[in-house]
């Protein structure tokens, strides 16, 4: 039997940058690969559930919470190899975006910003500014459902618009190579990009960001501008002032009071514009 240290009904909205969702039933958090494998074969011989978090800026978990063992990654590792980065899938992608500019390499300046880990980037094919993870990630490290490491690469992962093979999977993605640029410009657009998104989206605020796909030929947030939606609240959940796309945590908005903003967007921008607006955020059910 294997042991790992787990902690029972634990809150789980602290790990979450929207601040909502009950409690988990086992939480864990691992540093290696092998704790990695230690945590999926506990789940396993236990037979539960379990659920990969990174930084948990892109979940909106159940107001019951979720019946799993929740595996906090923070493998947390960065080496830089000529112009490769090889890093642990918990380390930070907004500090990889501008550690690298840094160093003058080109490619990842849209991850500055972004607070999700590595693995969650991957996972949702995170982009911004025209650019997004499948263009510059060369290889994932990968823990399987039976604790199997394994090695893809990019042609492998069958990327598209904030989608990746592993939301067909079950298992964990540990680590990352990206391949980049040398560039001289890369701290400055790196920079330009920072301001931007400080000028544009609601950062001091508790969010996942933007909560819906972005149509094809229109965004999100400005559909829901077009629709005077913007500012529309429903108990502490509330549509930024700032910028369309993002929903706001007030303070204590429960998971309840999100989605019944989102049901009435989706409504409000079927019935005055004829579109269909897809979520973005993972919806956790309590069971999964
Ligand atoms: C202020 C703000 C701005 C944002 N801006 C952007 C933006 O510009 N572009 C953009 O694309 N997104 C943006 N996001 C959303 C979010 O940061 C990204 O989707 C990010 O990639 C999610 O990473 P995470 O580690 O937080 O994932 P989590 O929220 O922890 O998880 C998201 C999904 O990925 C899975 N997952 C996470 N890690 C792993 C792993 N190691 N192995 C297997 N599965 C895993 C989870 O199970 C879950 O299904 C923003 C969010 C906020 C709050």
């Amino acid at each position: 039997m294997i042991q790992i240290v787990t902690q029972k009904d634990f809150d789980i909205k602290k790990h979450t940058t929207f601040g909502i969702g009950g409690k988990a039933r086992e939480f864990t958090e691992v540093t290696t690969i092998s704790q990695m494998q230690d945590a999926i074969l506990y789940a396993q011989e236990k037979k539960i559930p379990f659920f990969i978090l990174g930084r948990g800026s892109n979940c909106l978990f159940d107001d019951s919470g979720i019946n799993a063992l929740v595996i906090l990654n923070k493998i947390y590792f960065c080496k830089r190899e000529a112009n490769q980065y090889y890093v642990g899938a918990g380390y930070s992608f907004s500090h990889l975006g501008s550690k690298s500019a840094r160093d003058g390499y080109t490619g990842l300046e849209f991850a500055s910003g972004i607070p999700g880990s590595c693995g969650g980037a991957v996972f949702m094919n995170a982009g911004a500014n025209g650019s997004e993870t499948a263009n510059v990630i060369t290889e994932v490290e990968y823990i399987t459902m039976d604790g199997k490491h394994e090695i893809y690469r990019k042609d492998q992962l069958s990327f598209s618009y904030r989608k990746s093979c592993f939301h067909d999977r079950k298992g964990a993605i540990v680590a990352c190579r990206f391949t980049l640029q040398k560039n001289k410009l890369a701290r400055e657009k790196q920079l330009e990009i920072i301001a931007y998104r400080k000028k544009t989206q609601p950062l001091t605020e508790k969010s996942v960001g933007c909560i819906f796909r972005n149509p094809d030929l229109i965004s999100a947030g400005a559909l829901i501008e077009k629709c005077s939606l913007k500012g529309l609240k429903i108990g502490d959940a509330k549509v930024s002032d700032i910028h369309g796309n993002f929903i706001i945590n007030k303070g204590k908005a429960s998971a309840e009071e999100v989605r019944t903003l989102v049901k009435h967007i989706q409504k409000t921008v079927k019935e005055k514009e004829g579109i269909d607006l897809e979520l973005e955020v993972r919806s956790i059910p309590s069971e999964i």
